[in-house]
């Protein structure tokens, strides 16, 4: 499998889920590298910003960021060493988030299975942008979809970020919560749309504050939690940035 890499392991760390209707639960991260999306904002760009692709990322044009050289920030692990390095943690929740992980369906399926054998209660969350339908298999053995559609805010085309099949296939299993990132006004309207289109249903939508650091959430939570207020839906606070900031593996 294709893994984010940090301080030269994979990205594989324990903490606490801070986001989605389990946050604040203890958790195992796994990175899955690489995405099939390139959004402006992505706060996880290490997964396919790489030096020489041509995709536009908010970091290239600040003053001392840089594309990612693949070889630094990647690497390649199997299933079965994925699974011993996520049980030596011996906690009972694991969250498979990328880069878009369900373009290495394979190999995380064989790793739940692993981890399952030794860890039968394991519970897994799989956080996807809901581009690709999993398998029949995939899907039966994920306990939750933390699915998040990427709105015009993303920068990418809505020919790539909305594929109707999939986000058809999301809405109709009771395994999915919705968690749209909401950065301004117009983003609540074209979520409304959504809705309506794929029939995603309204008491599994979550909405999140567009943010990278604690004043974007300060700043934009009191107005989005008015509208979930409105709306009836559920808020989503970013608690790992409240926790640990912008840094990696906490
Ligand atoms: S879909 Fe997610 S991981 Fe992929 S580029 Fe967008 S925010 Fe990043």
């Amino acid at each position: 499998m294709h893994l984010a890499k940090l301080h030269d392991s994979p990205e594989i760390f324990h903490t606490l889920q801070g986001e989605g209707p389990s946050a604040g639960s203890p958790a195992v991260f796994i990175r899955a590298s690489r995405c099939n999306l390139h959004c402006v904002w992505c706060d996880s760009d290490c997964t396919w910003n790489f030096e020489g692709t041509p995709w536009p990322h908010e970091n290239d044009a600040l003053p001392g960021t840089a594309k990612h050289r693949q070889s630094a920030v990647t690497c390649e692990l199997d299933p079965a060493a994925a699974a011993r390095l996520v049980l030596a943690f011996n906690c009972p929740r694991v969250v498979i988030t990328g880069g878009e992980p369900l373009l290495q369906e394979s190999g995380f399926l064989e790793m739940i299975q692993q981890i399952r054998a030794a860890q039968p209660d394991c519970v897994f969350e799989v956080e996807t942008n809901a581009t690709r339908t999993p398998s029949a298999d995939f899907a039966a053995a994920v306990d939750q979809f933390n699915v998040s559609p990427k709105l015009s805010n993303s920068g990418v085309a809505e020919s790539l970020r909305l594929v109707p099949d999939a986000l058809r296939f999301f809405a109709h299993s009771p395994k999915t919560w919705f968690k749209f990132v909401v950065a301004n006004p117009a983003d609540i309207a074209e979520i409304l749309t959504l809705r309506s289109r794929f029939g995603i249903p309204h008491e599994r939508i979550l909405l999140m504050p567009a943010a990278r650091n604690t004043a974007d959430l300060d700043r934009r939570a009191p107005w989005l939690a008015g509208i979930c207020r409105d709306l009836g839906w559920r808020f989503c606070d970013r608690l790992h940035i409240r926790l640990w900031g912008e840094r990696r593996g906490v």
